[in-house]
């Protein structure tokens, strides 16, 4: 039995249909309440992750028409942008080009960026031009009519965890040097929620399925680079003057600034191999582990021991602080997000853990932790996925879907993965 995009269409402009989010399918699923094809419609998928391919791509006027003749090089908020491909000339128009991963500095990139655009703040333009003059300006999301933001590896099936079974390291997945020895891991995925869990064959996901990106509607272009048929990716874009800062971001990890974004993905239950997908549990989704020395394979875990019986957010006992005056979580904290006296603005936390791992008196949360073939258990020290925002992007999609604000769309080419 199979069904179609327009069937389910039908029956959601009806009111007749079962959206879930893939959360609530899990539980549905354990009551033996989802079974077959006719128990739910469309499941809501989502993922928030430190993505590095991430740039948007920015074109606006900076000064008068003639004023100068092309733009050489310019920085955003002091993040360096690509000028062009277009070169504007004497039109006092610039295109430019950020990477989420480009540094102003050790603290600030190209992800903070996006969130404080998307956020409405003032932004300061540096342009250098060709007569050698340089042109600055304050700018707001509202005064850029073209802000697009692209994705070219994004939202994969299943990402990986990482141990280092050398010495501490500097990198871009941990918010600390990595630590030593096998004595923490790190890791990505959202596990049940990821979209492409849902949809491995990429049978109802394709070039121009309808997404939420940061929570804005965009598109998917096409796989992404690195994808593979054991795990697939995404590349896709979305308009940023839509986007919802919560959902976005910059992630300071010991090797500099990366970039948060998030994606929501409706994957229509069209057949039996869909509905097998949905209903596969965490302990059966491949977790690779990866040396982070190396980048090579060691073995093989699964997101059940990072995503089952853990906490989802850190809670705090402020009466347990005692008010270093170098507070180790304050420094390490990835998004800032910790304040005094003591607290999480939980507005910017991503949930990663990692205060509960430096000052577990105070912020206290369960990671879990990644079992070895020898059975040890290395602990997660950091996560590089919230999912309990994604969880929450997901309910968004869903109630966007029955409220009739976000149409579900066939894709006009499958992908290959
Ligand atoms: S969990 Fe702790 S360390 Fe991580 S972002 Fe939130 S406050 Fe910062």
């Amino acid at each position: 039995m199979r069904r179609s995009i327009v069937e389910i269409e039908e029956r959601i402009r009806r009111g007749e249909a079962t959206v879930l989010t893939a959360e609530e399918v899990r539980a549905l699923v354990d009551e033996g309440a989802v079974t077959e094809l006719q128990d739910v419609d469309v499941v809501t998928t989502a993922t928030r992750a430190v993505m590095s391919g991430t740039y948007a791509v920015f074109s606006f006027r900076l000064a008068e028409r003639g004023s100068f003749s092309r733009a050489v090089s310019a920085r955003i908020n002091g993040v360096p942008a690509h000028v062009g491909p277009c070169p504007n000339e004497r039109l006092g128009h610039v295109d430019l080009i950020v990477f989420g991963t480009a540094h102003r500095d050790e603290r600030y990139g190209g992800g903070h960026l996006f969130r404080d655009l998307v956020a409405r703040k003032s932004v300061c333009v540096d342009v250098e031009t060709s007569d050698g003059r340089c042109i600055s300006r304050d700018i707001t999301l509202d005064e850029i009519p073209h802000a697009r933001l692209f994705g070219t590896r994004h939202a994969f099936m299943n990402y990986s965890a990482f141990v280092n079974t050398g010495d501490a390291q500097s990198t871009i997945f941990h918010a600390i040097p990595f630590p030593p020895a096998m004595s923490g891991a790190s890791f990505s995925g959202c596990g049940i929620l990821n979209p492409l869990k849902n949809d491995p064959l990429l049978e109802t996901i394709g070039v121009g399925t309808r997404v939420l990106i940061n929570g804005a509607e965009g598109f998917v272009i096409g796989t992404g680079t690195r994808s593979t048929p054991e795990r697939p990716n995404l590349s896709g874009f979305a308009d940023m003057h839509q986007m919802i800062p919560e959902f976005m971001g910059g992630f300071v990890t010991s090797a500099g600034p990366e970039c948060i974004t998030s994606w929501a993905v409706p994957v229509p239950v069209l057949s039996r191999y869909v509905l097998d997908a949905v209903l596969l549990p965490e302990k059966s989704i491949p977790m690779p582990v990866m040396d982070i020395s190396t980048r090579s394979p060691l073995w093989v875990a699964d997101y059940a021991q990072v995503w089952q019986d853990v906490d989802l957010a850190v809670r705090v006992r402020s009466d347990s602080c005692r008010d270093c005056r170098d507070c180790i979580a304050e420094i390490s904290c990835p998004m800032g997000a910790i304040k005094r006296p003591v607290r999480i603005d939980r507005s910017l936390c991503f949930n990663c853990g990692l205060c509960s791992v430096l000052c577990p008196d105070v912020f206290r949360a369960r990671l879990g932790s990644i079992r070895s073939p020898d059975g040890l258990g290395v602990p997660v020290t950091l996560r590089q996925s919230d999912r309990l925002r994604a969880m929450k992007l997901a309910r968004i999609l869903k109630k966007r879907i029955l409220d009739g604000s976000f149409r579900i769309s066939a894709c006009v080419e499958r992908l290959s993965p």
